[in-house]
């Protein structure tokens, strides 16, 4: 009899994991699969293993050519190498699938390449980024799909379904004409490396930067980021030049900084990969914002300013955005 509760105990248990999990996949007869019990089963809060899928689109009037491809192959091979090397090997961003070249008319939405790309593709990839053949007139974007995270200041919410996605897709980057990215690349001499960090800026709004902090007087604050982007972190936050922003400075002991060179292999601050679930909180050392009256907008690399440094713990900002913890949807 005991033996006969404890069996149709963990059968109810197995219930109640399973209808606050996150399932999503059944088998055809409406069934739950073991592979999917599995991977729920395990901490969706810091999936580390991301893969990515590259699109092109061209159109009748601008083909897609094998540079633009190789352009576009180079890039991605460095994007998954550089985010590897960016979170520390913390994560990585499988990029090895094809570049899928897409004939598409009139200025298509990212939205309808989404849902165009779904019918062709399995619903295996966490990102898709988008380039066009084409002059277009968007700045390039983060669109977020699906967030499931608490505590990074976003909301929950899951889009999937409006592109195509069964559940997979948490976001698009849309990088614009790849031309323009050759030319940019060429005037500015900075080979790939531009390239990389624009993929993975833009990659990174998945999960900032978003976060606000309690301050000494108790009041909110949204002073880590840039007053001018506010998904971006303030240039007068220390972050070692992070893929979301910040700078890197040197104190010069006499009340003033100076923003130092940056050679452009941007890579994510601590901060960053407590965001993206990599890292705990107890691992995050105290940020340090410059406190200075001068004005950021037009402020670059080798700016002198003066100030004084304020340090704001993790747990500052845990107190506006509550842990980091996932809801499932
Ligand atoms: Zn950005």
């Amino acid at each position: 009899m005991k033996k006969q509760l404890l069996i149709i105990g963990i059968i109810i248990l197995l219930v109640c994991v399973g209808f606050s999990g996150c399932f999503e996949k059944k088998t055809n007869d409406g069934k739950i699969d073991e592979e999917t019990i599995v991977s729920q089963s395990k901490e969706i809060c810091n999936e580390s293993h991301y893969k990515m899928a590259f699109l092109l689109i061209e159109n009748a009037n601008n083909t897609a050519t094998q540079n633009d491809i190789e352009l576009i192959n180079l890039l991605k091979t460095n994007a998954s190498e550089r985010f590897s090397w960016a979170t520390k090997n913390l994560a990585s961003l499988d990029t090895k699938d094809e570049v899928s070249v897409m004939s598409m008319e009139g200025n298509p939405s990212y939205q309808e390449i989404a849902n165009n790309f779904y019918e062709k593709h399995e619903d295996t990839y966490d990102f898709l980024t988008i380039y066009v053949t084409y002059n277009d007139s968007n700045n390039m974007y983060h669109y977020l799909v699906k967030n499931q995270i608490q505590g990074i200041g976003l909301s929950i919410f899951n889009n999937s379904d409006s592109y195509g996605s069964k559940g997979k897709l948490i976001g698009i980057n849309w990088m614009k004409d790849i031309d323009m990215d050759v030319e940019y690349y060429e005037r500015f001499n900075h080979s790939i490396k531009l390239g990389v960090n624009a993929i993975l800026h833009e990659t990174s709004h998945q999960w900032g930067a978003y976060v606000d902090f309690i301050d000494e007087n108790g009041q909110r604050s949204n002073s880590l980021r840039n007053p001018y982007n506010m998904a971006h972190w303030d240039k007068k936050l220390e972050t070692g030049y992070d893929l979301l922003d910040g700078y890197s400075w040197r104190d010069n002991g006499n009340g003033t900084f100076t923003a130092k060179v940056t050679d452009f292999m941007q890579g994510y601050s601590q901060l960053d990969l407590y965001l993206m679930g990599l890292m705990s909180k107890d691992e995050v050392s105290p940020l340090k914002l410059i406190n200075s009256t001068s004005d950021t907008k037009y402020m670059d690399v080798g700016t002198t300013i003066s100030g004084s440094i304020r340090t704001i713990s993790i747990q500052q900002i845990i107190d506006v955005a509550g842990n980091r913890t996932c809801i499932c949807i």
